[in-house]
């Protein structure tokens, strides 16, 4: 439920709304709406009184069953928001940003040999995590700062923009100073602390999508993150867990649409841990496109077999040219560049 105060409606006035709200059993939330001021009603109680509030001198009107007010709620006639991925590329215009590189930084070479592949074929940034969530505390957990370090020469040879991923709001300071576009993985996506301190600093975020978060809990994590001051967020749609087994998460692409209607936020999507399976990638990648997404972020390994992190999703360089080729065709027939 939204209140709208009446534009006169002083402190007073809106104290008493918010006293009367918190008495209704509600969380009362103030927010001034370019000017305008209104209170936000979240969560449900059986005392909530419509028409008692409706009867309160400064209060113009109430919207019983109004979505949530966020900052990049989309009005009509809004355009998606471009988001800068480095310095000379975006996400959300016309042309499509394909993110491409390993799960992980492993050697400098590797790294070297897959960002002059992922370039050649039409990538315009390099993803690779340096700070890896694994599910196993025995898993390779990345390099570290030297994984950064990597990367960033890898910008410097290629000149494509760094996307790599903090897992803690300690190290988001550490990240900033190497990446363009700082990650908030899956694992992090309710982790307000960590969308607070990435919502600090300038750098934009690509934020992953909760494997069990609801669409509105996912725009409320960019929310978290704009709060902060930061209002460039990438959203990217990476698969929800289900009953399936026979991929590694099911990709949910009814989201492309449906944040299209409602955010003004940019969506990728990450069909590589979408679907936990090579073959998948590339006829997931044209669905995503098909579908409205302004980018993908693919997992892309010289060698898939000897990958230390999620090498079974991951395409050799040849097959992610194949798939840039294909995608061209339906980029075009949907109205945008590659
Ligand atoms: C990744 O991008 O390598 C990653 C760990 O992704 P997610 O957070 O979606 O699992
Ligand atoms: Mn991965």
């Amino acid at each position: 439920m939204i209140v709208i105060m009446k534009p006169r409606c002083s402190e007073e006035n809106l104290e008493h709304v918010v006293r009367l709200l918190g008495e209704m059993g509600t969380e009362p939330c103030v927010i001034n709406n370019s000017g305008q001021k209104v209170v936000e009603v979240l969560g449900k109680s059986d005392r909530l009184d419509s028409h008692r509030l409706e009867s309160v001198p400064m209060v113009e009107r109430v919207l019983e069953n109004a979505e949530p007010i966020l900052a990049a709620n989309r009005r009509p006639g809004d355009r998606t928001c471009e988001v800068p991925l480095g310095a000379h590329a975006t996400v959300g215009g016309k042309k499509l940003a394909v993110i491409a590189g390993p799960c992980s930084v492993e050697t400098q070479s590797q790294l070297m040999e897959i960002a002059a592949a992922a370039k050649e074929a039409g990538a315009v940034a390099l993803r690779g995590g340096a700070f890896k969530p694994r599910t196993s505390p025995y898993s390779f957990q990345g390099l570290g700062e030297r994984g950064l370090e990597m990367l960033a020469l890898a910008r410097e040879e290629t000149g494509l923009a760094i996307v790599t991923e903090v897992m803690h709001g300690e190290l988001v300071d550490l990240v900033a100073k190497y990446a363009d576009v700082l990650q908030v993985g899956s694992r992090n996506m309710h982790n307000s602390h960590l969308l607070l301190a990435v919502g600090r600093q300038s750098k934009p975020v690509l934020l992953k999508r909760g494997w069990s978060a609801t669409l509105d809990e996912f725009l409320q994590a960019a929310e978290y993150v704009m709060q902060g001051g930061n209002r460039n967020v990438i959203l990217c749609e990476r698969g929800i867990r289900t009953h399936e087994t026979y991929v590694r998460n099911t990709l949910a692409l009814a989201v492309v649409p449906e944040i299209k209607l409602r955010s003004t936020l940019p969506i990728i999507v990450d069909p590589s841990h979408g679907t936990g399976r090579g073959p998948l990638v590339a006829p997931m990648s044209n669905a995503a496109v098909a579908c409205g997404a302004d980018g993908l972020l693919i997992e892309v390994h010289r060698a898939p077999d000897q990958a230390w992190s999620d090498g079974g999703q991951s395409l050799d360089p040849d097959q992610f040219h194949a798939l840039m080729q294909g995608l061209r065709p339906i980029a075009q027939a949907c109205g945008r560049e590659l």
